[in-house]
């Protein structure tokens, strides 16, 4: 006879059709405001989006090239180790003494599908259920989602533009608890822009290292950054934290390469080991064509990153100073990232051609209705109150995108 346990008398029936893990999980806000700009504008509707994670231009011509003399090299047809190409992962490891001046060695490196899945793997591989994961905010949209999912707690530490958009140690410590295993830090960071100085890295990193806090640092827009700032890493400036660290990065932002799914971490060897093992079963090799166009941007020089820096930085000053002079609209002026966040919580609970702004959703909804112009609301970021604008679009597109948000907002009661 069989017996029948408990567990197995339950009826498929009512059980729900998706796990609640993945019930869970939010839409990307920012790929969804993205989309709907986009049907608009295939409908014909003149919108202007500022939506856009991305460079908008294209891949410079030699990583372009090798990706192409590399769909023609049968090896390339095959699997990689499912960390990465050998080639790539020393190309990773040079370029990170090149650029951050972090020594590592390639073994310390794994390559992933995109910066995104680096986010999801790391947390994966450092968090329990129940561990919590200190979350600066605004926050990049996906860590709190990608925490969550790996079975980990975001406990956001919020801080405004009075403060630059960076969180301090004081804060970070209010918020630590026995369950805190780690930390979040994004700089150049997305939503905001905002760049922490060597100091300030320095001394969150002192501060992670005394209390055996670990740090996920994502270092995805080093190379945009203006007006002379540097970005610091993390673990350069606080080197005795190298074993309790992960660097996020990827060729994305820095190569325009977003669509060709290339992102890595660095890491202590039992983590990367770990991520390994759960990369071999989840996604093995990234496209190897893309690793070796990865290869090539690597080991080539920075000529077209600081082209697009220069763009980004004209860009970048037209849409503060316009933002900033709308009634009601702060804007402070981000050294990094290509994101103007400016602060409308001096607009939420007016009207606006007959609507009350409840939010900075429903002024996002209402600009973009109005105007034809794509935001993303500070909700997908964290409190409300705030916009997001990508200013990684062509200058005219920018400036008559933003004259009609001033038009609109100038009828603001
Ligand atoms: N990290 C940050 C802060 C980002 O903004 C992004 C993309 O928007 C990524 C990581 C991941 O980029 P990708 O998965 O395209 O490499």
């Amino acid at each position: 006879m069989v017996a029948v346990t408990a567990q197995s008398t339950v009826q498929p029936s009512v059980r729900s059709r998706v796990s609640a893990r993945v019930a869970g999980i939010a839409e990307s806000a920012t790929l969804a405001v993205d989309a709907r700009a986009k049907a608009l504008k295939a409908a014909g509707r003149p919108v202007i989006g500022f939506g856009a994670g991305e460079p908008d231009f294209p891949t410079p011509q030699a990583i372009v090239d090798a990706a192409v003399a590399a769909c023609a090299d049968p090896a390339n047809h095959r699997y990689t180790p499912a960390g990465g190409l050998p080639a790539l992962r020393e190309a990773i490891a040079a370029k990170t003494l090149r650029d951050s001046g972090y020594e590592v060695s390639p073994s310390q490196v794994l390559v992933t599908n995109g910066g995104k899945q680096a986010v999801y793997e790391t947390f994966a591989a450092l968090l329990d259920p129940g561990d919590e994961l200190l979350l600066p905010a605004p926050y990049w949209t996906t860590y709190p989602e990608a925490a969550r999912l790996a079975g980990g707690v975001p406990v956001e530490v919020f801080a405004g533009p009075e403060r630059g958009y960076k969180v301090d140690v004081e804060q970070l410590e209010a918020a630590r608890t026995p369950r805190t295993k780690a930390l979040l830090f994004n700089s150049p960071s997305n939503p905001t822009g905002a760049v922490y100085s060597p100091e300030e890295v320095r001394a969150i990193g002192r501060w992670a290292l005394e209390h055996g806090v670990w740090v996920v640092t994502d270092e995805i827009y080093e190379h945009l950054v203006y007006d002379g700032v540097r970005a610091a890493s993390m673990p350069v400036e606080v080197p005795e934290l190298a074993d309790t660290c992960v660097v996020l990065n990827g060729v994305a932002k820095t190569y325009a390469m977003t669509g060709w799914r290339v992102g890595w971490l660095v890491g202590p060897a039992d983590v990367v080991k770990g991520v390994a093992n759960l990369q071999s079963h989840l996604s093995s090799n990234v496209a190897n064509v893309s690793q070796r166009a990865a290869v090539q941007a690597l080991t080539g020089d920075l000529e077209a990153v600081a082209r697009m820096r220069e763009a980004f930085d004209r860009r970048r000053r037209t849409m503060v100073s316009m933002l900033d002079a709308i009634e009601g609209v702060r804007c402070p002026l981000p050294q990094g990232a290509f994101y103007a966040y400016p602060d409308v919580t001096a607009l939420i609970g007016r009207s606006l051609r007959g609507q009350e702004i409840t939010s900075s959703a429903k002024l996002a909804e209402i600009v973009l209705a109005q105007a034809e112009v794509a935001l993303v609301p500070g909700e997908a970021f964290g409190p409300s109150g705030y916009l997001r604008l990508s200013y990684a679009l062509a200058d005219e597109d920018l400036v008559t995108g933003v004259e009609r948000v001033q038009r609109l907002l100038a009828e603001v009661d």
